[in-house]
């Protein structure tokens, strides 16, 4: 009885310790993709789970945390220990998330420390390969007959396939019906399948199925074309310029966690983002690292809060707001 009294009191006491910048990580590091596996920030996310893995020495561990629109993974990453062990890679969500919710159970400005930029990442706006439109032009007047008898899926309140859909149904002037999935990996599946018309998702998922042929691609939503797209036109050459769309990665870590293992952090991931390999695949897939000075806690800081302030006229704009 005493023996175990005794073992309480030093479990408590070792948790009560503080996290030592030295050691760590001493055990394997969690790595948080709020969608689900296979889906385009999941890529991202086992790439550099791999190589920041190598440089820590120790494992970095997906864990997909999917679902309200990216909001349940971030909520359990500023709900964890903040000890370093458990790491979140999001998206643009950290920008949309402060005007489109009202309330979350996490303080979705303040309940985190930002370790670094990881990556830019291009979208593009595709149909299923049956679809009769086209270009951009005839999948709006195809979207405007239709209305709510066309559906595009997205993964919810926060998602990048989300802010992209409504972008357009906002230039376009109308509404479709939206078909929520977890990720835009189970999106693709609908899509391939003919049992939604349309999606709006990351070239880090999409460049394989547009290069394959098995959907139809109606353009990129960013200023310039694509190196790795080049026949494929910008919105803005498709006559709906409103929208534009860069989806840029982060990683984080919950409030509180030590300076100086966010530092540690921010190190492996500057280390991963010069990884050769690492730096061949986003370019197979349309996007490249973010340079070392943008992987580093004050960047990702000043940038984040730079999105915040840009997106909310937006979204306010589109209708998408929770007052
Ligand atoms: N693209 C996200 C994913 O990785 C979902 C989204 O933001 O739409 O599944």
């Amino acid at each position: 009885m005493f023996h175990r009294t005794l073992m309480a009191a030093f479990a408590v006491f070792v948790s009560a310790l503080p996290v030592s910048a030295e050691t760590f990580p001493d055990r394997t590091v969690q790595l948080i993709v709020p969608y689900a596996a296979g889906g385009p920030t999941d890529v991202v996310a086992r790439l550099l789970s791999e190589a920041m893995g190598r440089d820590l020495g120790q494992s970095v561990v997906v864990e997909n945390v999917t679902g309200a629109g990216g909001t349940l993974g971030a909520s359990r990453v500023a709900q964890a220990k903040p000890d370093g062990y458990t790491v979140l890679l999001h998206h643009i969500n950290m920008a949309t998330t402060p005007t489109l919710y009202r309330r979350l159970p996490y303080d979705p400005v303040n309940g985190f420390e930002p370790i670094g930029l990881v990556t830019p990442v291009p979208m593009t706006i595709l149909g299923r390969r049956d679809l009769p439109a086209n270009t951009l032009a005839e999948l709006v007047e195809w979207l405007r007959a239709k209305g709510e008898g066309a559906n595009l899926a997205d993964a919810g309140l926060g998602a990048a396939s989300q802010l992209c859909g409504t972008l357009l149904q906002h230039s376009i002037g109308t509404r479709v019906t939206t078909v929520p999935v977890r990720g835009t990996a189970p999106a693709m599946q609908e899509l391939l399948s003919g049992r939604v018309d349309v999606l709006c998702d990351q070239t880090t998922q999409t460049l394989e199925y547009i290069r394959n042929g098995s959907v139809k691609v109606f353009a990129v939503t960013t200023p310039q074309r694509l190196s790795v797209l080049p026949d494929v036109p910008t919105t803005a050459e498709g006559g709906q310029p409103g929208v534009q769309v860069m989806i840029w990665h982060g990683l984080y870590a919950p409030q509180g966690t030590p300076r100086a293992v966010v530092d540690r952090l921010s190190r492996a991931l500057q280390f991963a983002l010069r990884d050769p390999k690492l730096i061949q695949r986003f370019a197979d897939m349309g996007t490249v690292p973010e340079s070392q000075e943008r992987a580093t806690p004050d960047a990702h800081r000043a940038f984040w809060a730079s999105e915040v302030q840009r997106w909310r006229p937006i979204l306010q704009a589109a209708g998408q707001y929770a007052d």
